[in-house]
């Protein structure tokens, strides 16, 4: 009789990266009896971590360092994965099958999975190096602007996205806040305009200053250290602290420099994998086709990294061989005092069709085609489970938001 071999036997995974997505991975991994090795090489130092509190309750004192932690060092160890914290992966070499290390001996590998993440964009602008102007995507970026948070009276904030928006009603409990926005509409390229709306005046009721279709000049300051925001019409807005969210770049230098393709992102196939088939990439780095958009996409959500995680996981380890990665996408933000969730995955043309709007709740269905591509909600989370059912498989027919009003009638009152 022939017994099946256990899955990965002999053969090492080297995941670069220990974040939502690496780690996911490396923990799913052996969950799904992949019994080789799995070894996590990440730049950062420490436990693996959890970054949506840094822009929310950590800043706010609701979530402390601990609460930060997804896997300690001790419990990766009882599951035989080895974390080589603090080390960076500097170059892969694709014909030996190796990577190098800035502190060690090349690393073998038989799957390398490409996890790096994003980071913040840089702000080509006069004065964005000087002290009090901060980004936010590690924990140590969070640790240093909270101490700054805490002597802080005028804050302004470059970009209002989803991050810039986050930090804002964090920063709102420390001192005065503006966020500048280049666009004529906050989120105009991930929310309709009603959900957008509904968002600007709540932070407007919370004391936040937004100044929209505003373009930046420089960040002014004195003895090296910020203390204004020059606008393209010549005002000043005073501040002491500065925080630039300008949106995430792909880490994919590392993929680049060995020869595999990039795009926005590390292009890689439907199943996650890149132009060398023992090579994947998966979370923020990843360029992929998205079957429900019918076109290539790099999403950065905890959701995406996730589901890639596990859906590559479950490939590797034989369970999922050759399938395509067709999750339906998801999202939340915490923000001036509203839970935001997305289902689905909308473009800007899409049609808004306000579905309730109810004191503190708002639900907005996007249509396009006469199909329902996404649904956003404020304060509904039972919609907002219910709209990703109706979009498990993609875009849905539009008459589905009969199904979400079901829904709201089952939770009225
Ligand atoms: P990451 O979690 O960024 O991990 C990548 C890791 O790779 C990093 O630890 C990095 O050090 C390491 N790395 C990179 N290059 C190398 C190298 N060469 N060698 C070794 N290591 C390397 N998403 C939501 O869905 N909801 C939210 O509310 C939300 N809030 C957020 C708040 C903040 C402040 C930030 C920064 C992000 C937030 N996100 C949120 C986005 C979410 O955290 C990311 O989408 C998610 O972390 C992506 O996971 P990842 O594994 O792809 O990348």
């Amino acid at each position: 009789m022939n017994v099946p071999e256990p899955a990965g036997i002999d053969r090492t995974v080297v995941i670069v990266g220990g974040g939502q997505g690496g780690l996911t991975l490396a923990v799913t991994l052996r969950e799904c009896g992949w019994i080789g090795r799995i070894v996590i090489v990440d730049t950062e130092p420490g436990d693996p971590y959890q970054r949506p509190p840094l822009s929310k309750g950590f800043l706010t004192g609701d979530q402390t360092h601990a609460d930060l932690v997804t896997r300690s060092r001790e419990l990766l160890a009882r599951d035989s994965i080895e974390l080589l914290a603090g080390t960076t992966v500097i170059g892969i070499d694709r014909e030996r099958r190796t990577v190098a290390l800035d502190d060690g001996d090349p690393l073998a590998y038989d799957v390398l999975v490409l996890a790096t993440g994003a980071r913040p964009r840089a702000l080509p602008l006069e004065g964005a190096s000087a002290h009090g102007v901060h980004v936010v995507r590690t924990r140590e970026d969070a640790e240093s602007l909270l101490s700054a948070l805490r002597r802080a009276a005028d804050i302004v904030i470059i970009g209002g996205g989803f991050l810039g928006l986050e930090l804002a009603s964090a920063a709102a409990h420390f001192g005065r806040v503006t966020v500048i926005e280049s666009a004529p509409a906050l989120l105009g390229r991930s929310l309709s305009a009603p959900t957008a709306r509904a968002l600007a005046a709540r932070h407007a009721s919370d004391g936040t200053t937004l100044l929209l279709a505003t373009g930046v000049a420089r960040i002014v300051s004195a003895d090296g250290h910020a203390t204004g925001v020059e606008l393209h019409d010549g005002r000043e807005v005073p501040a002491d602290l500065v925080i630039v969210s300008v949106g995430a770049q792909p880490n994919l230098e590392l993929a680049a420099a060995a020869g595999i393709a990039t795009a926005d992102g590390i292009v890689v196939t439907g199943s996650l994998r890149t132009s060398d088939p023992a090579i994947y990439a998966i979370g923020d780095c990843a360029n992929y086709p998205h079957p429900h958009v019918g076109e290539m996409v790099r999403l950065e959500s905890v959701q995406n990294a996730v589901d890639q995680a596990r859906h590559l996981a479950a490939a590797l380890a034989g369970s999922g061989a050759g399938d395509v990665y067709a999750a339906t996408p998801w999202f939340w933000s915490h923000q001036a005092g509203q839970n935001l969730q997305i289902a689905g995955i909308a473009v800007p043309s899409d049609d808004a069709v306000v579905v309730e709007e109810n004191g503190r709740r708002l639900t907005v269905a996007r249509v396009r085609d006469g199909l329902l591509t996404a649904v956003e909600t404020l304060n509904s989370p039972r919609i907002h489970i219910r709209a990703r059912k109706l979009l498990a498989r993609g875009p849905a027919p539009a008459d589905a938001i009969e199904g979400l009003a079901y829904d709201l009638q089952s939770t009225a009152g």
